[in-house]
């Protein structure tokens, strides 16, 4: 053996991890160690994201790296905590929800200043784990790693996944299954439900000491106002605005928008039941426990907006002395929700139909808005698939509507509308920058998740690779740009918490 310390045990001695969040927000903070995991093996890792970290991939591989990986061995100085928070769970209120699987080992500094929350998932029970068994199974681990990349590479807010380790543990779900651990980052985890959670305590110190910390981290312009909580909560009105804006223009349906899946920051975040549109139908629920489809593709702004409502609700003290006022404020704020979201749906429209302001006349506001409704009631009709029949308006604006015909044919307004859209002269360059050829498509993640759980991580490889360039076909790989047969369409459910 060489006196000499390698490259990998260097990383481990250099790798610091701070506690911000548990110094911070001792009352939201509960210190806690992962169980060990018996025989922890690598699934995978997400060599991009350990760079954008600064993290030596070589390190993260070796027994050392797995070890902090699945919270075994961390650097000196770590502090990890299970979070607590509380939350309206299909419009009921959960006083103390908290991280019962889960574990925020410390903020890692990134290279490039920011500080970004290292966490596991399926580490073992917390004091908040109400009777659960703390674990996670491979294939939902494995899954939340899949969307959550998928998304990032579509350009929408995400919380990441750095990698997903076996534990070697059985976890017992309808049958035994293989557990695993998921390590996840974020640039935090504060949640609606953190912000619900602190003023249930009842101890506005504490309800302001979160909306400081929260400032400080997502929204800092907001500290330099003379009353900074109205500041915060017209922040994560705009990001929230934002974000679920362009799940709408992609197909995402979370699934479990409770307040506390719902992020201060605008990232998306828990991967339980969510899924991608395929046959286009507002109303479309995949989650098997939402029954009464609260949580359906077309509800997703209202319940945001909803959601935005409880942050508002647990901020009123903050807001003003006088309640009156208070809401005031916070009905003035929320106001700016839904003229926002329009706003950043329209303008994503906009560009998948290709009718950017270009060199000729611009096109209205309103002739775009009347084609995309247009476009979306053949849609409906026709029950098309949504990410396929939007990709294949590109061709059809270059002079090839075979694959449009193909999805749209023998709709009686499909001609006109054509008619009326290729005057406009949409750009097909844009449409392909804004219309993906490759979605996480739900018979694909099952088919490479089963393969997983069965030991073989090919299909989970290929599918990872095609989903980390969305918006550019590639050969070879027709197949995940095709939509499932209608066998599988109609029964797909997905499950939370698995
Ligand atoms: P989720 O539906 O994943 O957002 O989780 C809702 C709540 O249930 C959170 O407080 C989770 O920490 C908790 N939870 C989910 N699964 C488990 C589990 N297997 N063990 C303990 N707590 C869990
Ligand atoms: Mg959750």
């Amino acid at each position: 053996m060489s006196s000499v310390p390698s490259q990998s045990q260097s990383q481990s001695q250099s790798l610091t991890l701070s506690h911000d969040f548990a110094d911070a927000l001792p009352a939201l903070a509960r210190p806690w160690s992962a169980d060990p995991a018996p025989e922890p093996r690598l699934l995978v890792l997400n060599e991009q994201l350990a760079g954008e970290l600064g993290l030596d991939a070589g390190f993260l591989r070796s027994p050392a790296g797995v070890d902090l990986l699945v919270g075994a061995a961390l650097p000196d100085g770590a502090q990890p905590v299970a979070q607590a928070y509380a939350g309206h769970q299909f419009g009921g209120f959960s006083p103390r929800l908290g991280d019962g699987r889960a574990l925020l080992l410390g903020e890692l500094t990134a290279p490039d200043g920011s500080l970004r929350d290292l966490h596991l998932k399926g580490s073992g029970p917390t004091p908040f784990a109400r009777g659960g068994d703390g674990l996670a199974a491979v294939g939902p681990m494995l899954r939340e790693y899949v969307m959550s990349e998928a998304m990032h590479a579509l350009g929408i807010p995400t919380t990441r996944s750095l990698a997903v380790v076996a534990t070697g543990r059985e976890v017992l779900r309808e049958t035994a299954l293989p557990g695993a651990v998921l390590v996840r980052t974020a640039s935090s985890h504060l949640r609606v439900g953190s912000v619900e959670f602190a003023r249930g305590t009842g101890d506005i110190a504490v309800l302001r000491s979160v909306v400081e910390y929260a400032i400080a981290r997502h929204h800092p312009e907001a500290a330099a106002e003379e009353v900074p909580a109205p500041g915060l909560f017209r922040g994560v009105v705009r990001a929230q605005a934002d974000l679920v804006a362009r799940w709408m223009l992609v197909g995402f349906i979370h699934g479990v928008m409770n307040t506390d899946n719902m992020t201060l920051s605008g990232e998306t975040i828990d991967y339980g039941p969510c899924a991608f549109l395929d046959a286009y139908d507002p109303a479309t629920v995949y989650s098997s426990i939402d029954t009464g489809g609260r949580y359906a593709y077309g509800n997703q702004p209202y319940i945001a907006e909803w959601n935005l409502a409880r942050l508002a609700e647990a901020m009123l003290p903050l807001f003003d002395d006088e309640l009156e006022r208070a809401v005031e404020l916070a009905q003035g704020a929320l106001a700016e929700f839904r003229p926002r979201f329009a706003q950043a749906r329209a303008a994503g429209m906009r560009r998948k139909l290709g009718l950017v302001a270009g060199a000729g006349d611009a096109v209205s506001d309103d002739e775009v808005e009347a084609l995309a409704g247009e476009l979306h009631e053949m849609l409906e009709r026709k029950r098309a698939d949504y990410t396929s029949t939007f990709r294949s308006l590109s061709d059809a604006a270059r002079g090839d509507a075979a694959g449009l015909e193909a999805a749209l044919g023998g709709d009686p307004a499909l001609t006109g509308w054509l008619g009326r859209w290729r005057a406009h002269d949409p750009d097909p360059e844009v449409m392909d920058a804004a219309n993906p050829v490759y979605v996480p498509r739900n018979h694909l993640v099952e088919e490479a998740l089963a393969a997983a759980t069965e030991g073989n991580l090919e299909p989970l490889g290929w599918l990872t690779t095609v989903l980390s360039t969305p918006f550019t076909a590639r050969s070879g790989a027709e197949r995940y740009a095709e939509p499932a047969g209608p066998d599988f369409a109609a029964g797909y459910q997905t499950f939370c918490g698995t």
